[in-house]
C-alpha cells in the first residue's frame, strides 16, 4: 500500500507529454477519478532528456522532471513497438528509428518504410511485434515508490501499409483479435484495446486504492 496520497480536495496532476490526443485520452479517465489535469505544455515545462534503456526508465524520468519542475504530482507515458524478429527494436527508439539526420526526429513514414525493410524477408510465422505503453506516477520528484503501469498489444508486423486512421506504426500493425490493421480500426475501438488503453486502465486501478 502506498503512503500518503493527496487529499481528495486538491488532486492536480500534471501530464508529462504535450501529445494532444494522450492529454485528451488520459484526461478523460484521470478526471473522471477527482484529478484536475493540466498539459506540462500549458505549464511551460521543457520534454526531459530521455536518457534511460528502458520504457519503465523513461516513463519515470519523464514523471519526476514534470514534477520537480511544476511541484506537482505527474503522470508521464512512454510507448513504442518491439519486434520479436529484431531482438526488440526499435523499442524505445521508435520515434526516432529512421532518424537520418541524427536530430533525435524521425517520421511515421520513414519509420515504416525503415522497418518494413528490415523484416522484408522474414516470414509471417516469425513477424510477431508488440505495442509496449508505460504509465509512471509520482507523487513528488524523489518519489521512492511510484505507481508504474505497464500496457502490452500483443500483433504482428504486416508486410505492407493498410488503412488511414491512428498515427506511427498503426498502418503496419495487425491486431489478430479483429483481423485488421490498427489503422483500420475505428478510433473508439482502438482506444478500448491499445496498450496505452490497457496501462490507462491498470493506473486509474491503482490511483483509486484507499491510500
Ligand atoms: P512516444 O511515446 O510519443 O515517444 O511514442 C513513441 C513512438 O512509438 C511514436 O512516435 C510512434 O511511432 C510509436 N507509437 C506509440 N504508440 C503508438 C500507437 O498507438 N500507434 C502507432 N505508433 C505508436
Amino acid at each position: 500500500m502506498r503512503p500518503e496520497k493527496q487529499t481528495p480536495q486538491k488532486r492536480e496532476l500534471v501530464l508529462a507529454t504535450g501529445n494532444a490526443d494522450k492529454v485528451r485520452e488520459m484526461n478523460r479517465s484521470l478526471s473522471a477519478l477527482g484529478y484536475i489535469v493540466t498539459s506540462q505544455r500549458d505549464l511551460g515545462v521543457e520534454d526531459a532528456v530521455e536518457d534511460g534503456l528502458s520504457f519503465i526508465e523513461n516513463s519515470l524520468i519523464k514523471a519526476r522532471h514534470a514534477s520537480r519542475i511544476t511541484g506537482l504530482p505527474s503522470v508521464a507515458d512512454d510507448s513504442g513497438i518491439t519486434v520479436d524478429a529484431l531482438g526488440g527494436a526499435p523499442g524505445i527508439y521508435s520515434a526516432r528509428y529512421a532518424d537520418k539526420n541524427g536530430d533525435g526526429n524521425g517520421d511515421d513514414q520513414a519509420n515504416n518504410d525503415l522497418l518494413l525493410e528490415n523484416m522484408r524477408d522474414i516470414p509471417v510465422a516469425d513477424r510477431g511485434a508488440q505495442f509496449v505503453c508505460v504509465l509512471s506516477y509520482v507523487q513528488h520528484p524523489d518519489d521512492p515508490l511510484p505507481i508504474i503501469a505497464q500496457g502490452v498489444w500483443r500483433g504482428s508486423l504486416l508486410f505492407e501499409e493498410r488503412g488511414t486512421e491512428g498515427f506511427g506504426y498503426d498502418p503496419i500493425f495487425w491486431v489478430p483479435t479483429h483481423k485488421l490493421a490498427s489503422a483500420e480500426l475505428t478510433p473508439e475501438v482502438k482506444r478500448n484495446i491499445s496498450h496505452r488503453a490497457q496501462a490507462l486502465d491498470l493506473l486509474c486501478k491503482q490511483l483509486s486504492e484507499p491510500a
